[in-house]
């Protein structure tokens, strides 16, 4: 495959669980998509820019090798990637795709934490991880790789353990297996290719990573605006989450009470506002955030 010349490109997994939310963080990011004849390239219609969609497992190479520019994949397939070749430059994490790398157990191995995985067989999707993960626990067990249904092999006694991605562990335990010590925590992150695009296009790729970081930065952020009593005015700044220095505004015909507004990085729960009442605020407004720069 070769680059096409005079635009840039983005990877982004074509089906599975990652595909609508990357494109929901590039079309948020302001790229017009539009699906072509062509099922694996999306056009985006107001920039030189093209959407590359592919199996998850192909974007860490595509983006190291620059074939693409920037790429969206979970940090268990670029971790699991990693062949001391060229790499993919992690820029931020998603906050999205989260799920967990984790060693599961049937109850017929009695569980102590990774020692008592020595001399045993693991089976895994995840074999260089898994192999990195028992090299720094100093364990030394042999390792099955399996594409897919890992959850069986206990129970097919082709291993006496699995290590496997668990979000919800329903699959693990519907295999009467119970998750036990943690290999690796993941959600989806941005990667950006070693190799500069032409001249011409790095400006673009700069701007399209600084929307993004804005787009995930305004993520569950909230404005909010209310009126505090001069004399509460620490208190309530005290208890607003994640807010950094408020707006004071001075009320009209008021001396007594000031408006804050402020943006709050961390979400604004029910009970936060019920604080703010307590300390004394009145006419508490929380309003959503589009975008942040
Ligand atoms: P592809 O056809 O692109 O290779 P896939 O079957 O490898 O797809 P999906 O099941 O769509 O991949 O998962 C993509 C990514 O979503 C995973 O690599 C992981 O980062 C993330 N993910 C989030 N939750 C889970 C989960 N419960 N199980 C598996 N992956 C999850
Ligand atoms: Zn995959």
């Amino acid at each position: 495959m070769s680059t096409v010349e005079g635009r840039l490109r983005i990877a982004v997994q074509k089906s599975g669980r990652l595909s609508e939310r990357s494109l929901d963080l590039v079309r948020d990011a302001g790229l017009r998509v539009v699906k072509g004849n062509n099922d694996l390239l999306y056009r985006v219609e107001n920039y030189p820019i093209d959407l590359l969609r592919v199996r998850d497992d192909d974007i860490p190479t595509f983006v190291a090798d620059g074939v693409c520019d920037l790429g969206i994949v979970g940090e268990n397939v670029l971790e699991e990637g990693r062949n001391g070749g060229p790499t993919a430059q992690v820029i931020m994490p998603l906050g999205f795709g989260r799920c967990t790398l984790k060693i599961a157990v049937p109850p017929t191995l009695d569980y102590a934490g990774p020692a008592s995985l020595d001399g045993k067989r693991i089976a895994t999707s995840y074999p260089r991880i898994l192999r990195r993960y028992l090299e720094a626990q100093g364990v030394s067990a042999d390792i099955v790789t399996m594409r897919g249904a890992v959850e069986v092999a206990p129970r097919l006694k082709l291993a006496h353990a699995i290590c496997d991605l668990v979000s919800t562990g329903a699959t693990i335990e519907a295999n009467g297996l119970s998750a036990r010590d943690t290999v690796l925590e993941s959600q989806a992150v941005l990667i950006r290719s070693p190799v500069s695009p032409e001249p011409r296009l790095a400006e673009l790729l700069d701007s399209i990573i600084e929307r993004m970081s804005g787009v995930v930065a305004s993520q569950g952020a909230k404005y909010v605006m209310l009126n505090a009593p001069r004399a509460a005015l620490d208190r309530i700044t005290a208890i607003l989450p994640g807010a950094g220095a408020p707006t004071v505004m001075p009320l009209s015909g008021r001396d007594d009470a000031v408006a804050v507004h402020a943006v709050c990085q961390e979400a604004v729960f029910w009970e936060t506002l019920e604080k703010l009442k307590e300390a004394g605020a009145s006419a508490i407004l929380v309003l959503p955030i589009e975008k942040m720069m």
